[in-house]
């Protein structure tokens, strides 16, 4: 019997494409290896994180405790603004009490980093949900659109380009907010989005939870082409979110991302620098 022909360009190999060769010792190697794709391993920090303050369900120890583990050398804990209210979002006041709480934890653990930050909702006209003196209080700001989902391109556009250009934004979270088969989310000009992105030194977020897989593959693509920055976050709610870390790494390397350009991948004083730099 005759074997079924390939599909066209089956065989052609693309950058990062697996070898079909052996190596000496007659193991294969790694798909993807020589190209140098980021790798589950290369993730050293989780910059977007929810504890019992909003709507995780770890305490900052916990969470804290649980990213340690996995082997991190920074978690960031970033529970949701004041707009979230669904989400309990935090009051200005509980802001300032749950940054000291932050403060106080991290002066009290060994063996991880652990940041104050915020998840700040993009408010549907681009201003962000807490203002500027209280961001610059924040070591790690997250910025994401939860609400007003169905506005139309342009507005969303304008709405993104806006919080980017917010000097004290490090991330803009899952960017157009989608939910796989629930929700299209934002359809913004992700060129222009990119291209601010890139300019205001905000990196864009992959969210790695399976529903949102957001920035999604052709997106991270054309990030990664424009030399934009990228986190991969779990959007950690419980312990076995850190586990969704699989599916933003399959995404990032879908659009072929590389460590040096995924702040998740960077060693410490490389990311500290970076955050504190930001917006100064
Ligand atoms: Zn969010
Ligand atoms: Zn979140």
């Amino acid at each position: 019997m005759r074997k079924p022909r390939r599909a066209a360009g089956a065989r052609r190999r693309e950058p990062g494409a697996a070898r079909k060769t052996v190596s000496a010792a007659g193991k294969a190697p790694e798909p993807h290896d020589e190209a140098g794709l980021v790798r589950i391993g290369d993730i050293r920090a989780e910059l977007h994180a929810h504890t019992t303050a909003s709507d995780g369900s770890m305490s900052i120890a916990d969470l804290a405790e649980a990213a340690r583990r996995r082997g991190f050398h920074t978690i960031a804990v970033t529970d949701h603004s004041r707009s979230s209210a669904i989400a309990n979002g935090l009051s200005i006041e509980r802001l300032e009490v749950h940054i000291d709480a932050v403060r106080r934890a991290a002066a009290a653990t060994r063996g991880i980093t652990i940041l104050a930050g915020s998840e700040v909702d993009i408010l549907a006209d681009g201003k962000l949900d807490y203002p500027d003196k209280v961001l610059k209080q924040l070591d790690v700001v997250v910025a994401s659109p939860h609400t007003a989902l169905a506005q139309d391109p342009a507005a969303a556009t304008e709405r993104l380009l806006r919080a980017i250009a917010n000097p004290y934004v490090h991330i803009l979270g899952h960017p157009t907010g989608r939910l796989i088969n629930r929700r299209a989310g934002l359809s913004p000009d992700m060129a222009k989005v990119i291209a601010a992105a890139k300019q205001h030194n905000v990196a864009l977020e992959i969210n790695a939870h399976w529903l949102r897989l957001d920035l999604r593959d052709t997106h991270v693509r054309a990030a990664v082409e424009a030399g934009c920055l990228i986190a991969i976050d779990c959007d950690v709610h419980a312990p076995e979110d850190f586990d969704n870390i699989t599916f933003g790494v399959l995404t990032a390397r879908r659009g072929w991302l590389r460590p040096e350009q995924c702040i998740n991948c960077w060693d410490a004083g490389r990311l500290h620098a970076w955050l504190r730099n930001k917006g100064r």
